[in-house]
């Protein structure tokens, strides 16, 4: 017999090994069988290429002793590294490279919160599929993304990286994410892998601060912060990460009833489990397990498959699976998991079709991709205010001035996790506008204030004076304000989500010159607005756009496109009512704060068109249905403004009876339509048992017969209502 340790080398040559034609499985298997425990335990081993030292992590993929490598540096070093694997150990097997590659990896597309905002799925998942081309184009195979957790703590920094506090939309957006990132063929070089993440209820931190854990229900875990993972399984994702929380007292990450009772056995997750940073020793940190031995075995015996930079699989499971503590036969589960991986990326086919320097030159900021990503921000911004409909503005305003700390700075448009994103390659506001204005036009800065730096108040109070007079010229006011880049994101937790008192200062002393104000706000996460809403004629929800943000701003702000954004997630008035979202569960009295109004500054859906939409009652095609059929409701909406509008149409479902308490209404539908002046359509929603299903008193999906409540319209708060019955 003919021994081919090689494996690449034996698939080349057929005659010997014939693994083309056999079953993924047995493909795995039949290499599997040719594994040392220590190679098994290196495809295990996920390690960053810049910790070590270039030559010892060179060393260590020589050695069999690493399967995959995160944050790594471009086509041309990865292609050393996969020869290295390929060519110089024993088996020959491909690494992955992987990356965070959240909202982009050159061209920076909006946060994900702010593209959520769009509620276009096609739009979204164009982005992650154009983000996919990108980075695939660079060298990488695998994204630590869509983050699909769902959170109402506006001040958790990490708010900025998810679809927002509902778990329906959280679960459109996931399924539209992994689709782009994945295409319909893994085996694609401009495609990635998708990893779903953090499994599962990471968006609960304790008064929003990263890490820190908030014990929730099972209830909750299944009702809100299962579903996008869910609909990510569905969507045939490649793989999940494990999150840096507690369910019910456990780490997540060493979590049985979680990884693998729930994950594998209910969620039917079949692809590669990989852990969150460091999680098998973080199992110590916390004082859960004495040592790092225990803290792997528990993570193994959880059901982990990739161990993300602990180094304590590689490093202590050899010494498990002697002792008996851990079984080789567990271990092999994992490494048919990652083979499995490598197999679906068409790694071992071709494990060097990533690494082409002329595509990574072709693709990366290409014209196609540039303009695929402004065409994403501007559908995520949210218009929240346009008195006497101030905007769209014209282009041959005499002279314009831009006035706050965000207006020409480019850094902070990127927002966290913008991989190989250049500053120098953002259009700030500034720029933007300057390119949207006629010839004639005058366009005129200042920073007006210091925002997340030491205060200063001299340096401060200077600044505001320049504002002044610097607004004095202008026809028209432009205030970037809102929060830095750096300020959400991992570890960038807030107790203070209020505009800055410098930011209010400024825009209330430009207030006094009596001239128009239009409000840009640039932030990650849901800010307090409330003290800037009134001096603002017009306000514009930008969030953090990305590199072409100034000129999808642009875009918007003089109507060359009409905001059709929606908030995904609820603005608070006031800090004090945090958490504050729209689907609370119904109580027996609504009682307020007597201090603070009741209502958000805006609410979850919310968001305006420069032109106008009436919605007719809703019709219903029956009144009553049974759990085998479905009924259709209808509404007419008409554009009764100024402009071809795009609107965000929203059903929301309300059980009037149950045997467990439910929110006062779900979303369970939404459909954008496009409406020239005057145009009105129909739009339609079918209803059926799968709408009114809810997690009962077992943990089952079950639905219960009765009256229903049924809201249609232009955010959570506006809505038409009727009712109807399911019947027996
Ligand atoms: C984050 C993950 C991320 C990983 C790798 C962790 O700290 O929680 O979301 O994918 O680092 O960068």
């Amino acid at each position: 017999a003919i021994i081919c340790f090689n494996i690449f080398a034996c698939q080349q040559n057929t005659d010997k090994v014939n693994i083309a034609e056999e079953t993924l499985n047995q493909k795995v298997d039949s290499i599997i069988n040719l594994m040392t425990i220590e190679e098994k335990l290196g495809q295990l081993n996920l390690i960053p290429y810049y910790e070590d030292t270039k030559e010892a992590v060179l060393q260590k993929i020589k050695e069999g002793k690493v399967g995959a490598l995160l944050k790594s540096n471009g086509v041309k070093t990865n292609l050393k590294l996969q020869k290295a694997a390929i060519e110089e150990t024993r088996l020959g097997i491909p690494l992955i490279f992987q990356e965070d590659v959240i909202h982009g990896y050159k061209t920076i597309a909006p946060v994900p919160l702010g593209e959520a905002a769009s509620w276009d799925l096609e739009a979204i998942e164009k982005s992650s599929a154009t983000a996919a081309l990108e980075a695939s184009a660079a060298g990488i195979q695998l994204t630590y993304a869509p983050m699909v957790d769902i959170s109402r703590e506006p001040r958790w920094g990490r708010i900025m990286e998810g679809a927002g506090e509902d778990p329906y939309l959280g679960a459109q957006v996931a399924k539209a994410r992994v689709i782009g990132f994945q295409g319909n063929n893994m085996k694609s070089n401009s495609t990635l892998m998708a990893c779903v993440k953090h499994f599962a209820g990471y968006g609960d931190a304790l008064a929003g601060r990263d890490y820190y854990i908030n014990d929730f229900s099972e209830r909750k875990l299944r009702e809100l912060y299962l579903p996008p993972f869910q609909a990510a399984i569905d969507a045939g994702v490649g793989s999940v990460m494990t999150a840096y929380t507690a369910v019910n007292g456990i780490p997540a990450s060493s979590n049985k009833f979680l990884l693998t009772d729930l994950l594998r056995k209910e969620m039917k997750f079949k692809g590669m489990l990989i852990t969150d940073w460091t999680t098998i020793s973080n199992v110590v940190k916390i004082g859960v397990a004495e040592n790092d031995t225990i803290a792997t075995k528990m993570s193994i015996d959880a059901g982990i498959d990739v161990d993300m930079t602990s180094r304590k699989l590689v490093n202590t499971g050899k010494k498990l699976i002697e002792r008996g503590e851990i079984s080789i036969e567990r271990i092999n589960e994992s490494v048919r998991n990652v083979l499995k991986s490598k197999y679906l990326l068409g790694l071992f086919e071709n494990p060097y079709k990533y690494f082409d320097e002329k595509r990574e030159k072709e693709v990366l900021l290409s014209e196609k991709v540039i303009e695929d990503v402004r065409d994403v921000a501007r559908k995520s911004m949210v218009l929240l205010k346009n008195n006497n409909k101030l905007l769209p503005l014209k282009k041959d305003i005499k002279t314009i001035a831009v006035i706050g700390p965000l207006g020409n700075s480019k850094s902070d448009l990127m927002g966290q996790w913008y991989c190989k994103g250049d500053k120098n390659d953002v259009v700030s506001l500034v720029e933007g506008i300057q390119n949207k204005i006629s010839a004639s036009s005058k366009l005129v800065f200042a920073e007006g204030c210091l925002l997340g730096e030491k205060m200063d108040a001299i340096k401060n109070q200077k600044l505001l004076a320049q504002a002044i007079q610097t607004a004095i010229k202008a026809d028209i006011i432009v205030m970037a304000l809102g929060e830095r880049g750096w300020q959400s994101g991992e570890t960038r937790s807030m107790a203070d989500i209020n505009i800055t008192d410098e930011q209010i200062a400024l825009i209330n002393s430009i207030k006094k010159l009596k001239k128009p104000i239009v409000t840009v706000v640039f932030n990650g996460r849901p800010l307090i607005l409330t003290k800037i809403e009134k001096p603002s004629d017009a306000i514009l929800e930008a969030w953090l756009p990305g590199t072409t943000g100034g000129n999808a701003i642009a875009d918007v702000l003089f109507g060359d496109y009409n905001p059709s954004g929606k908030l995904p997630v609820t603005f608070p008035y006031h800090q004090g009512q945090i958490p504050i979202y729209y689907n609370y569960k119904r109580t027996q009295l609504k009682v307020k704060h007597l201090d603070v109004q009741d209502k958000p500054l805006y609410p979850f859906g919310y968001g305006l068109s420069y032109t106008d939409f009436k919605y007719s009652d809703i019709k219903l095609s029956d009144s009553t249905f049974t759990a085998k059929d479905s009924i259709l409701a209808t509404i007419t909406v008409k554009n009764t403004g100024n402009y071809k509008g795009k609107e965000v149409v929203q059903m929301y479902l309300g059980d009037e009876v149950c045997s467990v308490i439910r929110p006062e209404k779900e979303l369970k539908g939404f459909k954008i339509i496009e409406l020239d002046e005057e145009e009105s359509r129909d739009v339609s929603f079918t209803i059926s048992v799968k709408d009114l299903t809810f997690i009962d008193r077992n943990y089952k999906q079950s639905f219960e017969y009765g009256k229903f409540k049924l809201f249609i319209g232009t955010s959570s708060e506006d809505v038409k209502e009727t009712a109807f019955y399911l019947k027996e």
